[in-house]
């Protein structure tokens, strides 16, 4: 497999940061994460660098977010929020005002506009932020652990440079703040394939949402049922997915990586194991197109961080089936279930979840070709 010129992006003053400790979002899975990569000498070589996001500046959070909360969100940081702050979702249970909130925030989601310009610039062909993937943020509005909403700002910044921009949302939950960033524009796609939004947050994300005006179409829904496992998740990615890429052609691609899919995350019910995600990246990969990544969701920590590493290895080309085992050797995963190297094992699939889950995911298939694929000439 060929090597392709990758960036990691992480700097250690993101540990300065963290969401309150009975918060399940952990900050502390993208250190865990480069902890990793850097054991098995994964962060250096073959075009691999590590790069340090920047703040991302005012003139670009701008592009998505509102003044009036922008400014609430730095003054609460700073401690002071009122009930307009309340309003716009800042400082409630999911989104709680912590320390330093606003420059975490703007440091986490400055990592996904630095891999939107090393894109750009052409310095990188695949570019990880594990400290991104904040899609539930609106432009003001607070939400869903999310403050700032890094993974529009990158599809922004791509799309004013007139590139195409494929937004895949893998996260468990709808990916709602950029499908509705989009949702009248034509050059940014975006598909998301979640849980059911009648059993999961944030209640969106349903087949007929599909865009409008100029964007019909160009606005893709996947809800999953309950249970679904890696070889029905697969089914409906290559159903869907795969013809509409190919349609639309992007210049590239914007991948939201949360890990909460997997089975056993805590906040969610589908039953994956990071086997798809080594074969979504490789199916976008035969796109020859560059990848901006980033994390977002996972709260399995162990399965997130690696299931992070994995995808690492196989954005930046390092990842080979055979040696895979031998490059893991020794190094301590943390976790008592397994240790036999970044991949999952496969999971044992019940009749019942045949019985129930590959039907209903056959007719989601149906229902999102019945509504998108005409409009793409499919
Ligand atoms: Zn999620």
């Amino acid at each position: 497999m060929a090597t392709r010129k990758a960036a990691f992006i992480y700097s250690t003053e993101l540990e300065r940061y963290a969401y309150p400790p009975e918060h399940p979002f952990n900050v502390d899975r993208a250190r865990k994460v480069r902890e990793l990569l850097k054991s098995m000498g994964l962060l250096s070589g073959d075009g691999r660098s590590e790069v340090a996001p920047r703040p991302a500046e005012r003139i670009v959070l701008k592009k998505f977010h509102s003044a009036r909360y922008l400014h609430a969100l730095k003054t609460a940081s700073e401690g002071k929020w009122d009930a307009e702050a309340m309003d716009m979702g800042i400082g409630t249970g999911d989104c709680p005002v912590f320390r330093g909130l606003y420059e975490y925030a703007v440091l986490a989601s400055g990592g996904t506009v630095v891999g939107a310009e090393l894109i750009l610039s052409g310095d990188a062909e695949a570019a990880f932020n594990p400290s991104g993937g904040f899609h539930h943020a609106g432009p003001e509005r607070a939400s869903g652990f999310c403050y700032i909403n890094d993974v529009a700002l990158g599809c922004i910044v791509l799309a004013e440079q007139k590139k195409r921009v494929l937004y895949l949302d893998v996260d468990v939950h709808h990916g709602d703040g950029v499908a509705y960033a989009f949702y009248k524009r034509r050059d940014v796609m975006t598909i998301s394939f979640h849980e059911n939004p009648r059993v999961l947050f944030p209640g969106t994300g349903f087949e007929d949402e599909i865009g409008s005006g100029e964007g019909k179409g160009y606005c893709v829904n996947v809800p999953l049922p309950v249970g679904t496992y890696d070889e029905a998740y697969m089914k409906a990615f290559e159903a869907i997915a795969l013809p509409l890429i190919g349609a639309f052609n992007p210049d590239v691609f914007v991948l939201q990586l949360g890990a909460d899919a997997l089975a056993g995350d805590p906040l969610a019910h589908l039953y994956l194991t990071n086997n798809v995600y080594v074969e979504v990246i490789n199916h976008l990969l035969d796109f020859d197109r560059p990848i901006l990544a980033t994390g977002g969701g996972g709260y399995n920590i162990e399965n997130t961080v690696r299931a992070w590493a994995l995808a690492w290895t196989v954005l930046c080309g390092a990842y080979s089936e055979q040696e895979e085992n031998l490059a893991v050797g020794g190094v301590m995963l943390g976790n008592t279930e397994w240790q036999g190297g970044l991949r999952d094992r496969r999971l044992a699939v019940n009749d019942q979840q045949h019985k129930t889950v590959m039907p209903a995911v056959e007719a989601v298939i149906g229902s999102v070709k019945a509504k998108v694929f005409a409009i793409h000439g499919l």
